[in-house]
C-alpha cells in the first residue's frame, strides 16, 4: 500500500496546522499550500489523492481553484472537499457543487466526521491506482503475449518446413510431393488440363558414391538439386527429391512440347554444372536422365499411371545412352 498524497490549501497557517494534526497518518504524505496560486502549480506537480480546500481566500478563492483544476486534464479527476467556515445557506453549497467540489465539510471541523469522509477518498485513490497498476501489467502481458504469439508462429513454419522439404537439398519431400501431385491431378480433372511429370535420376550415382566418397556425394546431389530447381522456372513447377539420386517435377498444365523444353533445360543445367564424375562410363562429369510423360487426368486413370509412364520413360532413357530424356505418351495398362 503506497503513500497518499493529500494538498491542504488554507490562507491561514493555524487552520493548516489543524489540518496536519488531524491527518497526522504513516500512509498519508500532506502537501501545503497558503494561496489559490500556489496550490494550483502544486497540483501539477504532483499526483494527489485529495484536495482540501479553503473557500475564503485573499487573491484566487477556493471557487476559482476549483474550476481552474476541472479545465484541466491533469488536474480535472482530482477530488476536493471544500472547507468553508460560514454561510451554510443552500446557494453557496450549490456553487461549490457546479465548480466540480465533490464534498464539502464546515469549520469547526467534526473530527470523526473529516477522517472517515477522508478515509473514503484514500480508498478510492487506492483502488484507482491498483487499477491503473493492473491495467499497466495486462498491457505488458499482452506485449508478452504477442510475442509469445510470434515465436509460435516462427516455430510452426520451422515446424512446416521441416515436415514437407528434404533436409539435405531443401526441395520438397516426397510426402509433400504426393499432396502437390494429389491437388493438382484434382484440378486437371476439374479443369481438362494436361500435366506433364519429369522423373529424373543421377546417371552412375552409386559408382559416384563409391569413387569420390559419400559426403561428394551429398555435394553432388545439392548442386544438382539447385541446378533443377533454378531450371525449372514457373512457380507452380513443383520440384521434389522423391528417392536417393531420383527428382520429380510436377509441371500443371503443360502440354509435352513444354514438357521437352523443361526437360532439355533440366539435362543442360546438370551438365554445365560440369561436376567431374570418375566412374562414368558415359560420360566426364555429373550427368542425368529423365522420363517424360503427360497425362490430362480422367476417371479411368489415377496419379500412379502417370507417375509409371515417366518412370517407364526415365528407364528408356537409361537404356538409350543416359544424359538424355524420353518422352512416354502410350499410359501402361494397369493390372
Ligand atoms: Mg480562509
Amino acid at each position: 500500500m503506497g503513500i497518499a498524497k493529500i494538498l491542504i490549501v488554507d490562507d491561514r497557517p493555524e487552520n493548516l496546522l489543524t489540518l496536519e494534526s488531524l491527518l497526522d497518518e504513516p500512509d498519508i504524505e500532506l502537501v501545503r499550500a497558503t494561496s489559490g496560486v500556489e496550490a494550483l502549480g502544486l497540483t501539477l506537480d504532483h499526483d494527489f489523492a485529495l484536495v482540501l480546500l479553503d473557500v475564503q481566500m485573499p487573491g484566487m478563492d477556493g471557487y476559482e481553484v476549483a474550476e481552474l483544476m476541472r479545465g484541466n486534464k491533469k488536474t480535472k479527476h482530482i477530488p476536493i472537499i471544500f472547507i468553508t467556515a460560514a454561510f451554510r445557506a443552500e446557494a453557496q453549497v450549490f456553487k461549490g457543487y457546479e465548480s466540480g467540489a465533490v464534498d464539502y465539510l464546515f469549520k469547526p471541523l467534526d473530527e470523526k466526521v473529516f477522517q472517515s469522509k477522508v478515509g473514503v477518498f484514500i480508498e478510492l485513490f487506492r483502488h484507482k491506482d491498483a487499477l491503473r497498476k493492473k491495467t499497466r501489467e495486462l498491457d505488458q502481458k499482452l506485449v508478452e503475449l504477442e510475442e509469445l504469439q510470434q515465436q509460435l508462429e516462427e516455430t510452426n513454419e520451422q515446424l512446416r518446413l521441416l515436415s514437407t522439404t528434404d533436409g539435405l537439398t531443401g526441395l520438397y519431400n516426397k510426402r509433400e510431393f504426393d499432396t502437390f501431385f494429389d491437388m493438382e491431378w484434382r484440378r486437371g480433372l476439374r479443369g481438362r488440363a494436361p500435366i506433364s511429370l519429369l522423373l529424373l535420376d543421377i546417371d552412375f550415382f552409386k559408382a559416384y558414391n563409391d569413387t569420390h566418397g559419400h559426403a561428394a556425394g551429398d555435394d553432388c546431389l545439392k548442386m544438382v538439386a539447385f541446378a533443377i530447381s533454378d531450371a525449372a522456372r514457373r512457380h507452380t513447377d513443383k520440384v521434389a527429391r522423391v528417392g536417393g539420386e531420383e527428382f520429380a517435377v510436377l509441371l500443371p498444365e503443360t502440354e509435352p512440347e513444354g514438357a521437352r523444353h523443361v526437360a532439355e533445360r533440366l539435362r543442360r543445367a546438370v551438365s554445365d554444372l560440369n561436376v567431374p564424375h570418375g566412374a562414368s562410363p558415359t560420360a566426364a562429369c555429373v550427368t542425368i536422365s529423365i522420363g517424360i510423360a503427360t497425362m490430362t487426368p480422367d476417371l479411368q486413370h489415377v496419379q500412379r499411371d502417370l507417375f509409371e509412364t515417366a518412370d517407364a520413360g526415365l528407364y528408356q532413357a537409361k537404356e538409350t545412352g543416359r544424359n538424355s530424356w524420353c518422352v512416354r505418351t502410350s499410359v501402361p495398362i494397369v493390372a
